[in-house]
């Protein structure tokens, strides 16, 4: 076993590190304080072949692994970390499910522009009525003529998104589920007023009232839905690795703040109660990097196996919040202002303990696979 990155990873690593310094440092507070997409950070990722790391070279991609797309990151949040959700977008979230099962036509029409940087994917999965019981979706795609009307609410996504990778319902079960994308501006298609979270992140309803959906936009037919959920593990990993990355870069100015900042005549460092929180931070970080890049190692270019995921989404999501959370209070009340990214990264990574598979629900699949046996979250069928 080899715990050592590659000469060809040491390599792709410093060659992001080198981007993220030169384009992306400068203007970091800014960037995470607008609510702006960046589009011109997309614009200079995908001249710099940061979109579709992992696609093959055929759809437009670099033709990497989910590992490289890890390590991309990593490096952009060292330096920018609301870029990282421009690497997010562009490798690991619905581009990953729209690339995986898009015919040749759908990745001209929906995949290229996203690649080009010039445009911005969302998934609407998540309803009124169905957050952690996805299967309950009810926005329905009835078919009309070759293609199908959707109607629905979802809730939560990115409401300045371009298109819309759409979880419907074609007919009863589980097995009724699958997705079409729909354009922004469709008819029938309203994107309500934007509220925001904790974050400052902005998400709106989107409402569908029979929009149209023709049948070269339909991307998995009833039958889809292991499909796109075994999709989601990717977004699950960037998920993590955002998470993960946060905590790292609080750690890094917290480090730095506590050998510089005195009180009592000593540098912070020289008091044990901080150098402990140091220490805990430090495993945390390196256990939760060994297993982010499990699940993305045995990845390769594929999806990543649901319970090496699962587990470090979980641990990952957990320790990034918590170091971020210990990182501010190293920094006393300057970690609290808005004039460092630390409170910026504490808000962000407190939401994907919620986002992408909640840690409750991440713990109820780990159960299964401990006890190798379904346990079902509905309530028991009454006899008669
Ligand atoms: C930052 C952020 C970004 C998001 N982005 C998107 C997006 O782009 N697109 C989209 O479609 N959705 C998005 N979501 C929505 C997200 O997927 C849901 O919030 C999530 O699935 C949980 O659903 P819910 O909010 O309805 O909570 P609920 O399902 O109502 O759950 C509430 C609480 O109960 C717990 N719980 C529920 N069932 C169980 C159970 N069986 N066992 C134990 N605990 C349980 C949950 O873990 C949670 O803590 C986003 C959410 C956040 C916070």
């Amino acid at each position: 076993m080899d715990f050592a990155l590659s000469d060809e990873q040491i390599m792709f690593r410093d060659s992001v590190a080198a981007f993220a310094r030169k384009e992306l440092a400068d203007g970091a507070l800014a960037r995470a304080h607008s609510h702006e997409f960046p589009h011109d950070v997309a614009r200079k990722m995908s001249a710099a072949g940061l979109l579709g790391i992992l696609l093959p070279e055929e759809d437009g991609g670099a033709g990497g692994t989910l590992m490289d797309a890890v390590l991309a990151i990593e490096q952009i949040a060292v330096y920018c970390p609301r870029s990282a959700d421009v690497i997010q977008e562009g490798n690991f979230g619905a581009i990953r499910v729209l690339a995986q099962f898009a015919n040749a036509d759908q990745k001209t029409r929906f995949l290229k522009p996203l690649l080009r940087g010039e445009e911005v994917i969302a998934v609407a999965m998540t309803e009124p009525d169905a957050g952690s019981a996805t299967t309950d979706l009810t926005t329905t795609a009835v078919p009309d003529g070759k293609g199908f009307r959707v109607s629905g609410t979802k809730v939560f996504p990115n409401p300045h998104a371009d298109q819309y990778l759409v979880y419907v319902r074609y007919g009863p079960g589980v097995g009724g589920i699958g997705s079409v994308m729909i354009r922004r501006g469709a008819k029938g298609f309203t994107v309500a007023k934007p509220s925001k979270f904790m974050s400052d992140n902005e998400w709106a309803p989107l409402y569908f009232d029979n929009v149209y959906v023709p049948p070269e936009d339909v991307l998995l037919p009833a039958g889809g839905f292991k499909k796109q959920i075994s999709g989601f593990n990717a977004e699950r990993i960037g998920n993590a690795s955002r998470s993960l990355a946060y905590g790292r870069y609080c750690y890094n100015l917290a480090r730095e703040y506590v050998m510089t900042r005195k009180q009592f005549g000593r540098p912070l460092c020289e008091f044990q109660g901080l150098q402990w929180k140091f220490a805990e931070m430090k495993i945390q970080l390196d256990a939760a990097q060994l297993l982010l890049y499990r699940a993305a190692t045995n990845a390769d270019r594929g999806f990543p196996a649901a319970d090496e995921t699962t587990i470090a989404k979980l641990f990952c999501n957990k320790a990034g919040f918590e170091i971020c959370n210990e990182a501010m209070q190293c920094m006393g009340g300057l970690g609290y202002t808005r004039e460092t990214l630390v409170e910026y990264c504490f808000r962000r990574s407190r939401g994907w303990m919620i986002a992408g598979g909640s840690l409750e629900m991440l713990k109820n699949r780990l159960a299964e696979v401990i006890f190798e046996r379904r346990f079902s979250q509905r309530p028991p069928k009454t006899a008669g």
